[in-house]
């Protein structure tokens, strides 16, 4: 199939009005929720201030968690779905034709994959913020809220960092982000590309990957979901390098 052929496939699955309101409906309410978790942090901040100690915490373990989510959530649509799933359609031809010609995540607009993203966002914060707010968690509780909002602002911005893991020529504080490991660098996710994009799925820094992803999460997990299912990990992306005479090498094992 030539290229040509692959941007067609991507304009069938455009976003229609229909999907553009559901998009802004999520970034919407994952607005209000951080929104509200953030209006009830700083009303109590007098009674319940975090100490830094606290502060530091929340800020480690709100980018952490944006990073390990990035990369679930890149595992997942690497290894497990396809194009026929109608609702992650476009989702999954956007990460197909990213690995078979990665510049064109240039083309991707930041505003639809923060739509959707804010969508997962809301799931995963709102339980959180919405329980602080009504139950409290003590001298933690606005902590949590601060880890909560971090970890949801990089989570729906994770198509930027993505995107700096990609450009060749950075302006001058990007490259020291990335050399101090506070951003994702070119080199890291570079190994996601050059072999098999089974290695190096987080995209905000690749913190949980040089941890979490070492110690075998994804392996693990596969294993888990290949017993329980009988799927093939990676058969749909296999398909789409074979249809693009690109080779498929061995797979890694952590
Ligand atoms: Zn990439
Ligand atoms: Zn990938």
């Amino acid at each position: 199939m030539s290229e040509r052929a692959t941007v067609d496939a991507f304009s069938v699955a455009a976003d229609t009005p229909s999907k553009i309101r559901f998009h802004i409906t999520g970034a919407v309410l994952n607005g209000t929720v951080l929104l509200a978790g953030l209006v009830c942090l700083f009303a109590t901040w007098q009674k319940n201030q975090p100490s830094c100690p606290w502060l530091l915490l929340a800020l480690l373990a709100g980018v952490y968690a944006a990073d390990l989510v990035s990369g679930l959530l890149h595992w997942a649509f690497d290894t497990w779905f396809d194009e026929d799933i109608t609702f992650l359609r476009r989702m999954v031809l956007q990460v197909r034709e990213h690995h078979v010609f990665p510049n064109r995540i240039f083309h991707i607009s930041f505003l639809h994959d923060a739509g959707t993203l804010s969508w997962i966002s809301l799931i995963l914060t709102a339980p959180v913020v919405l329980g602080v707010m009504l139950f409290g968690a003590g001298p933690a509780g606005g902590s949590v809220i601060l880890a909560t909002a971090i970890f949801s602002v990089l989570l729906v911005s994770m198509l930027a960092f993505h995107k700096c893991g990609h450009r060749a020529r950075q302006p001058l504080w990007i490259r020291l982000l990335q050399r101090s490991g506070l951003l994702l660098s070119v080199h890291h996710h570079s190994q996601h590309h050059l072999g098999n994009h089974d290695y190096n799925y987080c995209i905000i820094n690749g913190w949980a990957d040089r941890t979490l992803g070492r110690l075998g999460l994804f392996r693990g997990l596969e294993w888990v979901i290949s017993r329980l299912s009988g799927a093939q990990p990676q058969r749909n992306d296999h398909e789409w390098l074979r249809r693009f005479r690109r080779k498929v090498v061995g797979r890694r094992t952590a």
